[in-house]
């Protein structure tokens, strides 16, 4: 096996103890949360985001660090107002979902319509709605996989779409997200062509279980929401790319990526600035390695992942060429709790490779999970293309308590977990790197 030796083992042990020890991934998000803060995609802040990324990956020596630029459509949220008018008037925490419309002058008002989940209200007539505000309750599941995401995100994707066609002229969600807090979850909703036409807001879940309560009591609610958001069709955003060149195949491409955007909400700690801390820092260890790699490791640090993956796809767009000679991919982008499994989708003759890998940081605590990994968000284009995968699974078991909020904050992390997944990522990518596996093999049937 081409990757095993009494040699690299130990070179090996030595990047997982100089990874574990390392403050630098700690210092860069504290730097990208600090001096850039926000970054929704497509705005100044992003473009800021870009010039700290380069600024930063200059300084740490990386090859070629460049700016792929691309044109998207960009959202913008303004003052947001939600209130119940009868029978308990009180003001709601809540958010404005991404590409949520702007209410008439002054917001609209009318019957609260309860559904106590996103399937009642997709199983709901045809009309009834008219002149409503439809509110989604549905409280998400807490896992370590995050699985219970899934289901959520359905909701929070388009249940404006089916409070629309039926006539209502706002909708309301509870949050998507596992806290108990007053901090609402913002996040995208899902169209193509067709932006959404009425408001769609997120309540906080304390907020949300006051309409449960109200609802239970079988009163009638009369809520108002003021929403005012705008759209600019032509806006600029980018991918920031910086390589370790490989020494004897540079063009043979070993990806780790994670996304420069965040929400407008938090800083974007947890999502994604630990991603973005945590490979680049692995990166880093790597190009300090006495030898650098065989391969060339890149670090592609994805513009406006939140609104649409248009980084990613991007991305694919413009290195559709060379995706033949991407060995691997892999995205960080669940936090910055610890690196417990290692999934991977890879081809049947990779198999053994791939187990042993996973060998080699099962001392830092990670299991070795199945081959039917889908990739983080920006690396399913490439999946989609062939590329292989590569997912170490982050716990994420507190992920949703802070996922998409105001309280996604630097002081949220764990300096030593996030050291454990620059150890988990230095550790896989410099053994694929520097050696020749290829993962896209298939098992070559044995003769009898
Ligand atoms: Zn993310």
């Amino acid at each position: 096996v081409l990757f095993r030796s009494a040699a690299a083992d130990d070179a090996v042990d030595a990047l997982i103890a100089e990874a574990s020890q390392s403050r630098l991934a700690y210092e860069i998000v504290e730097s990208l949360t600090t001096e850039v803060g926000p970054r929704l995609a497509g705005t100044e802040a992003e473009a800021r985001a870009r010039d700290w990324a380069v600024a930063e990956l200059t300084r740490l020596g990386f090859d070629d660090v460049r700016v792929e630029e691309y044109t998207m459509p960009v959202w913008e949220r303004g003052p947001l107002e939600v209130e119940i008018l009868s029978p308990y008037p009180q003001r709601l925490v809540a958010t404005a979902l991404g590409g949520s419309a702007s209410t008439p002058a002054g917001g609209v008002e009318g019957e609260l319509a309860y559904f106590a989940s996103f399937a009642d209200l997709q199983a709901a007539p045809a009309s009834g709605l008219e002149g409503k505000i439809v509110y989604v309750d549905d409280s998400m599941t807490r896992t370590q996989t995050g699985e219970g995401y899934g289901p959520a995100v359905a909701k929070r994707g388009s249940a404006w779409s089916e409070a629309q066609e039926r006539g209502a002229v706002a909708v309301i969600i509870r949050s998507v997200g596992t806290d108990s807090h007053r901090v609402p979850h913002t996040g995208g909703m899902r169209f193509t062509d067709t932006r959404p036409g009425i408001a769609a807001v997120a309540v906080s879940a304390p907020d949300a279980d006051q309409l449960r309560r109200i609802a239970a009591r079988g009163e009638t609610m009369r809520v108002r929401v003021a929403s005012t958001t705008s759209w600019r069709d032509e806006g600029v955003s980018g991918n920031v790319i910086a390589e370790v060149r490989g020494r004897e195949a540079p063009d043979e491409i070993v990806l780790i990526g994670a996304h420069l955007d965040s929400w407008d909400l938090g800083t974007g700690a947890i999502d994604d600035g630990s991603g973005v801390a945590i490979v680049v820092a692995a990166a880093k260890l790597i190009a300090d390695m006495p030898q650098p790699p065989r391969r060339t490791v890149r670090v592609v640090l994805f513009g406006a992942e939140e609104v649409g993956i248009f980084g990613a796809k991007a991305y694919a767009t413009a290195h559709e060429d060379e995706l033949s000679d991407h060995i691997i991919a892999a995205e960080s982008d669940f936090g910055a709790d610890r690196i417990w499994r290692l999934r991977s989708r890879v081809g049947s003759g990779a198999l053994d490779e791939m187990d042993a890998l996973a060998m080699t940081v099962a001392g830092l605590g990670v299991v070795r999970g199945g081959n039917g990994a889908g990739g983080a968000p920006d690396v399913t284009p490439l999946a989609e293309a062939g590329v292989p995968i590569l997912e170490p699974d982050q716990n994420g078991w507190d992920y949703f308590d802070l996922h998409h909020t105001p309280d996604d904050t630097f002081d949220k992390i764990d300096p030593e977990a996030l050291a454990q997944n620059v150890a988990v990522y230095a550790a896989l990518i410099y053994q694929i790197a520097n050696g020749d596996v290829d993962f896209r093999a298939e098992a070559v049937a044995e003769d009898e």
